[in-house]
C-alpha cells in the first residue's frame, strides 16, 4: 500500500523545506515535491549566491583601498572564475546541509513536478498530488491529508523585453556569467537592481540604473534611498529616474541598445549587457489550481492569516501568496501554517515587525513604517536620526557614511519604524525588530546599554535623538 502522508509540500525552497522540518518535528509524515534543487531560489539563484558575489566585490574594493589602512599591496586584480567557484562552493555546502536536514527529519523528497488534482477515484476532495518526472517515469500519486503550496516566484520582465540569459538577463541568469561585462544597463532600481549595481560597480563595471519612479528603492524611507543613491554615485553608478524603458526599441548585436522616455524625450542607452529587475511573479500556473476552489489575484494565491486557501486543507505560503517576497517571511509563514495544521494555535504574523535588508554597499535595512507612510496614516510623529560619522567604531572600521533613523508616535512613544543605512546594518536591524516585537519605546532602546566601541551605539544615540538628548551629536 502507498505510504500515507499528513502533509505534502509543493516546493522545496526556503519556505517549503523549513515548513517540512517543523512538520516533521510535530510528528507528521511529510513529503516535499521539488522540480529543481532543494533550497530553491534563495539558495541557488538569489540570496546566498548574490551575497557571495557581494562579499567578493567588497573584498576587491577594500583591497584596492588597503593603503588607507596602512597596508601596502601589489596591484589588485580580479579573478572572476574564482569568484564564481567560491560562490558555487558556498551554495553546494548549504545544499548538502538542507539535504541532510531532510534525511534527519525523515522527510521524503520527490524530484519531480507536483500538480494538484481535483476530486477523483483517489479522493472525493481536491488535493491528490500527481508527481510528473522529467525522464518520463510513471507519475506518482499521493493522497495527503494536507497540502502546502510553496512554489515561490520567478523574475518578471517587461512585455517585449524577453530575457535571453545572455544579453538580457534576470538576476538568476546574471549569477551564471562566466565573465563580467565592461558595462551594464540595469532596468529597475529596486532591491535586486541596487544590490547588483553596488556589486558590479565594486567589480569595476560601468553601471547605469534606469528606474521608473522618482526614487530608487521606492519602498524604503526616502532619506535612506537618497543616501544609498549618493554612495553608489560615488562609486560611479549612473541613475536615470522617472524613466520609462521602451522595450520595442531594444536592439541586440554584440551589445544592447535601448531607448527610454524621460520627461517626454527619448534617450538612448547602450551597454554590453542588460539586467532586468522589475519585480517577480507567482509560480502558480500549471500546478492544478483550476482543479480546486483556490482563489488567486494577479496569480498570487489568496489565503487567510493561517495561510489556508479556500480549500481549508490546502495551505499556501511564501512568494506565491505575494506580500513581502522575502526568504525569512516565507519560512515563518511555513512554520505558522504547519503549526496551524497541527492545532498548535500559532499567533498570526505581524507583518509590521518584519525587517527587510538590502546588501549593497552601503547596506540598508528597515522595519515598520517609513516617515512618509507614518504621515499618510495620520500619525503625529517625532524622528530621531543619528549619523555613523559620530560613532568611533565606524571610523575605526573605515565606513562612517549613513545613519539610523527612528520614527516614533508623539502621542504614546510607540515605535513606528526604524531605518538604517551604513556598515553592518543588515545585522543590526534585528535589535530594531526585537524592539518592535516587544513594543519598546525609544526610551527603552536608549536605556539598553550598547557596548563601546561598537557600531550598535548608533541605535542608542538615535533613540536619544528622538528627544533631542543624543550625546555625541
Ligand atoms: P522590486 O519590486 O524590489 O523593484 C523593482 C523596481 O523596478 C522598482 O523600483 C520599480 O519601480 C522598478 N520598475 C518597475 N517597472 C519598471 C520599468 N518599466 N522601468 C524601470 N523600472 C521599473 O523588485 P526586484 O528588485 O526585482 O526584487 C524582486 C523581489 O525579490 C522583491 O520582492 C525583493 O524584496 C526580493 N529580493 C529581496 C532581497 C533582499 O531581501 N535583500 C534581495 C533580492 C530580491
Amino acid at each position: 500500500m502507498a505510504k500515507e502522508y499528513d502533509l505534502v509540500i509543493l516546493g522545496g525552497g526556503t519556505g517549503g523545506y523549513v515548513a517540512a522540518i517543523r512538520a516533521s518535528q510535530l510528528g507528521m509524515q511529510v513529503a516535499v515535491v521539488e522540480n529543481g534543487e532543494l533550497g530553491g531560489t534563495c539558495l541557488h539563484r538569489g540570496c546566498i549566491p548574490s551575497k557571495a558575489f557581494l562579499r567578493s566585490a567588497e573584498v576587491f574594493r577594500q583591497t584596492k583601498e588597503a593603503d588607507s589602512y596602512g597596508i601596502i599591496t601589489k596591484e589588485t586584480t580580479l579573478n572572476f572564475a574564482k569568484v564564481q567557484e567560491r560562490k558555487e562552493s558556498i551554495v553546494n555546502t548549504l545544499h548538502q546541509g538542507v539535504q541532510a536536514l531532510m534525511k534527519k527529519g525523515k522527510i521524503d523528497v520527490f524530484k519531480g513536478f507536483g500538480r494538484i488534482l481535483g476530486p477523483s477515484i483517489f479522493s472525493p476532495m481536491p488535493g491528490t498530488i500527481s508527481i510528473e518526472y522529467e525522464n518520463g517515469d510513471e507519475n506518482t500519486m499521493i493522497v495527503p491529508k494536507n497540502v502546502l503550496i510553496a512554489t515561490g516566484s520567478k523574475p518578471r520582465t517587461l512585455p517585449g523585453l524577453e530575457l535571453d540569459g545572455n544579453l538580457v538577463m534576470s538576476s538568476g541568469e546574471a549569477l551564471k556569467m562566466e565573465e563580467l561585462p565592461s558595462s551594464i544597463i540595469i532596468v529597475g532600481g529596486g532591491v535586486i537592481g541596487i544590490e547588483w549595481a553596488s556589486m558590479l560597480a565594486d567589480f569595476g563595471v560601468e553601471v547605469t540604473v534606469i528606474e521608473y519612479m522618482n526614487q530608487i528603492l521606492p519602498t524604503e524611507d526616502g532619506a535612506v534611498a537618497r543616501e544609498v543613491e549618493k554612495q553608489l554615485k560615488k562609486k560611479g553608478v549612473t541613475f536615470v529616474k522617472q524613466a520609462k524603458v521602451l522595450p520595442e526599441t531594444l536592439k541586440k548585436e554584440n551589445n544592447v541598445t535601448i531607448l527610454a522616455e524621460i520627461d517626454g524625450n527619448n534617450e538612448t542607452f547602450k551597454a554590453d549587457k542588460m539586467l532586468v529587475s522589475v519585480g517577480r511573479e507567482a509560480n502558480s500556473a500549471n500546478i492544478g489550481l483550476d482543479n480546486t476552489e483556490i482563489l488567486t489575484e494577479k496569480g498570487y494565491i489568496q489565503t487567510n492569516e493561517y495561510y489556508q486557501t479556500k480549500e481549508s486543507h490546502i495551505y499556501a505560503i511564501g512568494d506565491v501568496i505575494g506580500g513581502m517576497q522575502l526568504a525569512h517571511v516565507a519560512s515563518h509563514e511555513g512554520i505558522t501554517a504547519v503549526e496551524h495544521i497541527a492545532n498548535e494555535k500559532p499567533l498570526p504574523i505581524n507583518y509590521g515587525n518584519i525587517p527587510s535588508c538590502i546588501y549593497s554597499n552601503p547596506e540598508a535595512a528597515s522595519v515598520g513604517l517609513t516617515e512618509k507612510q507614518a504621515k499618510e496614516k495620520g500619525f503625529d510623529i517625532k524622528v530621531g536620526k543619528f549619523p555613523f560619522k559620530a560613532i568611533g567604531k565606524a571610523l575605526v572600521y573605515g565606513e562612517s557614511d549613513g545613519f539610523v533613523k527612528i520614527i516614533a508616535d508623539k502621542k504614546n512613544e510607540d515605535l513606528l519604524g526604524i531605518h538604517m543605512v551604513g556598515p553592518h546594518v543588515t545585522d543590526m536591524i534585528s535589535e530594531a525588530g526585537l524592539a518592535m516585537v516587544l513594543d519598546a519605546t525609544p526610551w527603552e532602546i536608549s536605556g539598553t546599554i550598547h557596548p563601546h566601541p561598537t557600531l550598535s551605539e548608533v541605535m542608542g544615540e538615535a533613540a536619544l535623538a528622538v528627544e533631542g538628548k543624543q550625546i555625541h551629536g
